[in-house]
């Protein structure tokens, strides 16, 4: 896997600035598993460079995305999370927290009965479950218990 700083080599050559800012966006995404939102990257970056806006973060992820060295999640009416893999994957998010987690298994004879059933040719996907992730589960669980227990 490429690094920031192979990445941002290869963007120069397409005449895409070189900057700190951009590298560490970059390797904040790389670097991490929890599919932060723009936001949340603003918080972690800005650590380093006080003078960023959240618009440099909006800017260089979406430039990035275009360039397919990272993925995008959109949920909707809440804010999209991105990921540094911007491989097929698959994805588990929790509708209570909004934490998402990788999954990591391929299923790759769906794709070819797809592919010879519907003469579709698949160029890549998303797939996603939605649930309640394991520490979210646990506090309904204690909600319930002292529900049970008032009664
Ligand atoms: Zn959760
Ligand atoms: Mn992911």
């Amino acid at each position: 896997m490429m690094d920031a700083i192979q990445i941002l080599r290869q963007l120069k050559e397409k005449g895409i600035r070189f900057t700190p800012q951009r590298q560490a966006i970059l390797e904040f995404l790389l670097s991490t598993d929890t599919h932060p939102t723009a936001e949340e990257i603003y918080h972690h970056v800005k650590q380093r460079f006080t003078g960023m806006s959240l618009g440099t973060i909006y800017n260089t992820v979406k430039m990035l995305k275009e360039h397919g060295y990272i993925m995008e999640l959109s949920y909707g009416e809440m804010s999209s999370r991105f990921d540094g893999n911007p491989e097929n994957h698959y994805h588990i998010a929790c509708q209570k927290c909004g934490r998402v987690f990788d999954y990591n298994r391929s299923f790759p004879d769906l794709e070819q009965e797809m592919e010879s059933h519907q003469g579709f040719q698949v160029q890549g996907y998303r797939l996603e479950f939605f649930g309640l992730c394991s520490a979210c589960l646990q506090a309904v669980d204690t909600v319930k218990t002292a529900e049970a227990e008032a009664e």
